[in-house]
């Protein structure tokens, strides 16, 4: 299992005590890894502060370097002491209108790198309600793959998919446990087309409105590797059961 907070556009200097606690109660759950994606400005304090707690970016340029006003590359990340990022989040992909290209091109330059990657993909409401979001997400998640030898390199071991319906994120809403189990088998079965036998070992993560008191059903579903958690990862109080609950998750 893999439990990987995403700050988002939370977090100063005075939030470090918070990460270092977390950091803390991880090293009791040796089964679950788990991770922070903090906002670029904290990543180099929270790694120097806790170096053996994977904490990860939430963006990546594709590019190395260059003329790239306020991006940061892949080496920066790991400069500042990042092991992981997030691609493709969508929040992203809505609001900086980043396409499946952009996020394959990102996971390719961040595994060559040698960062690990969480791919987040998902569905609008007006998708899901059409009927088609185990399509839409199969063909997002088909076109956002890393391939070459990025993948070759990257996956399985330093790569996971987050299916994160955009409808659930921040909202309080999740899909059923039974769309869940639909959508991360469909998700498996792309993972398995594009790379073999590696693509059963890629972690699928589900993400929307995690917290501690959904947490256990959602671990007990079939090909729920694990969560991405927004919101209730901004304090250990709120993170550590859903930490608790994956380490008690059965698969
Ligand atoms: C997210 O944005 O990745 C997320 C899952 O947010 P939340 O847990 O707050 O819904």
């Amino acid at each position: 299992m893999l439990v990987a907070g995403n700050w988002k556009m939370n977090g100063t200097g005075a939030d470090l005590d918070t990460i270092a606690q977390i950091a803390d109660a991880a090293r009791g759950f040796e089964t679950v890894d788990t991770a922070l994606c903090l906002p670029a400005t904290l990543i180099e304090r929270a790694a120097r502060g806790r170096p053996a707690f994977p904490i990860g970016g939430q963006d990546v340029h594709a590019e190395q370097k260059g003329a790239h006003t306020g991006c940061v590359s892949a080496a920066m990340l790991r400069d500042a002491g990042a092991t992981l990022t997030i691609v493709g989040h969508s929040e992203r992909r809505q609001a900086q209108f980043e396409t499946d290209s952009d996020v394959r091109s990102k996971a390719e330059t961040a595994l060559s790198s040698g960062l690990g990657v969480i791919l987040c993909v998902g569905e609008s409401d007006e998708v899901r309600e059409s009927g088609s979001a185990i399509a839409t997400v199969s063909a997002q998640l088909d076109a956002s793959l890393p391939h070459g030898d990025a993948a070759a390199r990257g996956v399985p071991t330093r790569f996971a998919v987050a299916y994160e319906p955009i409808w659930a994120i921040g909202t309080g809403k999740i899909p059923s446990i039974a769309e869940i189990e639909a959508m991360h088998a469909a998700l498996r079965l792309r993972l398995l087309a594009a790379y073999g036998d590696a693509g059963d070992q890629v972690r699928i993560l589900y993400g929307g409105s995690v917290k501690a008191s959904n947490a256990s059903d959602i671990f007990a579903i079939a090909d729920v590797d694990g969560a991405l958690v927004g919101g209730a990862s901004l304090t250990a109080a709120d993170f550590m059961p859903i930490v608790e609950a994956a380490a008690d998750a059965r698969h």
